[in-house]
């Protein structure tokens, strides 16, 4: 086997690329902050109902900067990613009204919300229609979403760009720009929604910039930067923010209520690092798919391969090298480093989960973390690293463990 600087070597050019869009995000954030005027002041905290919580209204300028969008909603009074699209769905549905997602079928958690388990909170027990269009070949169906659109009523269109527990591949800006220009000579009127979970900063363009009205993501991922402890963001256009905000909060009290509790500076803070974190993660990912593909497991993305998404898959085959290499990540981590992970039920997900997460924060995975279904064919879903060099350590002793 090559030593690591080998390796790190043959990796040197794909690395030059990712650092090359870190510096472009970094310079989109940076002029944000500038035009914003970004001070100490938006660093103080509002409690009760946050009236005048200049540092949450700041920030939510920040981020509609970032992704050029009219507005944002970005809150530690959303739990996490799970929440922001669970509030949007509701915030844009009505009885009668018909979600449509084109990406096959949505990641684990949005199950329930939906309602494709009989959850009696869910869309469907609001009477709201689902209708799913699944990728061909990973790319679009264009053919059977035109006809969709065409012959129903459709309120909202979702597209969820990271592949989540499938084994498809996630979907790069291009493809989703591509689509919505398709969906726009059609239909001008229907909502597109994107799931930009994990795809924050792994590209150049952000999904409002290709069209899409209202993008959704969680803060223990990407734009968090390993700072924020909770919460979720939306961006996108005035009026259905302003929609999102009512359903948030109250009717009446849209945007202007909601104590930011301190959290101001850790969302700064956290959406400063991320561009630089998001490459970290991206460069662990890069390495791992290297070394383990070089071992003989089968890897998607592949090393040289564009990446849509910060998560890497690695194929086990069995129950057992998932569940070596899972522990392994565990091992490496910085907190509960000394606790072996094992496969149990998870509120939300349909499968037993192995979760590696020795995050300082709970269940983060833009901190070094790796989750697999105890489901043929074993899959391990790898993501993350606060820094290049962590995830270096992780990767290389989960690797020892997996062949001890
Ligand atoms: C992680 C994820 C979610 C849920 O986000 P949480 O912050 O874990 O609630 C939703 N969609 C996709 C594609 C995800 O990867």
């Amino acid at each position: 086997m090559n030593s690591i600087e080998n390796i790190e070597e043959k990796l040197s050019e794909v690395f030059k690329k990712i650092d090359h869009i870190a510096y472009y995000n970094s310079q989109k954030v940076i002029s944000a902050f500038w035009q914003e005027k970004v001070g100490e002041q938006h660093f103080a905290s509002t409690t009760g109902y946050g009236y005048g919580d200049i540092g949450r209204d700041t920030l939510e300028k920040v981020y509609a900067s970032v992704f050029k969008a009219e507005d944002a909603l970005v809150r530690n009074q959303f739990v996490s990613g799970t929440h922001a699209l669970s509030t949007a769905l509701f915030a844009l549905l009505r009885p009668g009204d018909t979600l449509l997602y084109i990406t096959g079928k949505p990641y684990d958690t949005l199950d329930s919300v939906i309602g494709l388990n009989n959850n009696s909170s869910s869309l469907k027990s609001y009477n709201i229609n689902y209708e799913q269009i699944d990728l061909v070949n990973d790319n679009f169906d264009i053919e059977s979403i035109n006809k969709c659109l065409q012959n129903k009523d459709i309120k909202v269109v979702a597209i969820q760009r990271s592949k989540g527990y499938s084994l498809r591949k996630s979907l790069d800006i291009l493809k989703v720009e591509k689509v919505i220009k398709e969906i726009r000579k059609i239909n001008q009127k229907v909502i597109i929604m994107v799931d930009n979970c994990y795809c924050e900063f792994v590209d150049t363009k952000e999904p409002i910039e290709v069209g899409a009205d209202l993008c959704v993501g969680s803060l223990i991922k990407n734009l968090g930067g390993g700072i924020a402890t909770n919460g979720g963001y939306i961006a996108g256009k005035k009026e259905l923010i302003h929609l999102c905000s009512e359903r948030l909060n109250v009717a009446g009290e849209a945007k202007e209520v909601g104590p930011s509790l301190g959290a101001n500076k850790m969302f700064f803070q956290g959406l400063y690092f991320a561009p630089s974190v998001v490459a970290s993660s991206l460069k662990t990912a890069v390495l791992a798919a290297y070394i383990l593909e070089s071992k003989g497991y089968e890897v998607e993305p592949k090393w040289y391969d564009k990446r849509a998404d910060i998560v890497q898959l690695i194929k086990f085959n069995t129950k057992e090298k998932l569940i070596r290499f899972v522990q392994g990540i565990q091992l490496g981590s910085a907190v509960d480093s000394f606790a072996l992970p094992e496969a149990s039920d998870m509120p939300g997900y349909d499968d037993k989960i192995i979760m590696a997460s020795g995050s300082f924060t709970q269940g983060s995975s833009i901190e070094l973390s790796c989750d697999g279904p105890i489901k043929k064919p074993y899959v391990a879903f790898l993501q993350g690293g606060l820094t290049y060099e962590y995830g270096k350590i992780g990767i290389l002793k989960a690797v020892e463990y997996l062949e001890k």
